[in-house]
């Protein structure tokens, strides 16, 4: 099939995943269209700002925007993963899911201090993943200059709470 004029057309919406009530958006199409997955990609770069050393990426979907998001601009690409994944010494953060909290891990060594760090995911939803990944970049001594994530669910106020936090370089491609 032919690509659609925009490439947001390709996520697709998923009622009642990962349970009733909730409408989850399914990048996998966009990932299987190679234009529309090139399409994403310059988008991210284009709105990257100046001179970014390290692209963040958050298991497991910011690894797949990240990682090629990085190669485009020459910048370093760190994981941020889920507690007891990574093999070396880390630092770790914790936030709240609806039941249970949820534990990011990065390697203590990843980021120099004083890099010019760009967070990449796929879906900012609570903002809880950004602002713990944030903390963690933070906490490194590295400079957050800018996060982007491909969609922005705007009902669930997540920009608002990461701005709260002090979080407010935040750019939703949608
Ligand atoms: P938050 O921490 O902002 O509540 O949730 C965002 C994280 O959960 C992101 O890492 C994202 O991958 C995932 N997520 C939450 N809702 C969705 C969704 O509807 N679609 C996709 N693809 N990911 C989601």
């Amino acid at each position: 099939p032919s690509a659609p004029a925009d490439w947001a057309d390709l996520i697709r919406d998923v009622p009642d995943f990962p349970k009733p009530g909730v409408v989850f958006k399914d990048i996998t199409p966009l990932l299987a269209s190679p234009a529309g997955f090139a399409a994403v990609v310059d988008e991210l770069v284009a709105r990257a700002p100046e001179r970014i050393d390290v692209v963040v990426g958050m298991e497991a979907r910011g690894f797949i925007f990240g990682a090629p998001v990085a190669l485009r601009l020459g910048a370093a690409f760190v994981p941020i993963r889920k507690a007891g994944k990574l093999p070396a010494e880390v630092i770790t953060a914790s936030y709240d899911l609806e039941y249970g909290t949820e534990t990011l891990a990065v390697h203590a060594d990843a980021v120099r201090p004083g890099a010019r760090v760009l967070i990449v995911d796929d879906v900012l939803a609570t903002g809880g993943t950004v602002g713990a990944t944030a903390e963690l970049v933070r906490r490194l001594g590295a400079e957050l200059v800018a996060v982007t994530v491909v969609l922005e669910l705007d009902f669930l106020h997540g920009r608002e709470k990461l701005a709260a936090r002090g979080i407010d370089q935040l750019t939703a491609l949608r």
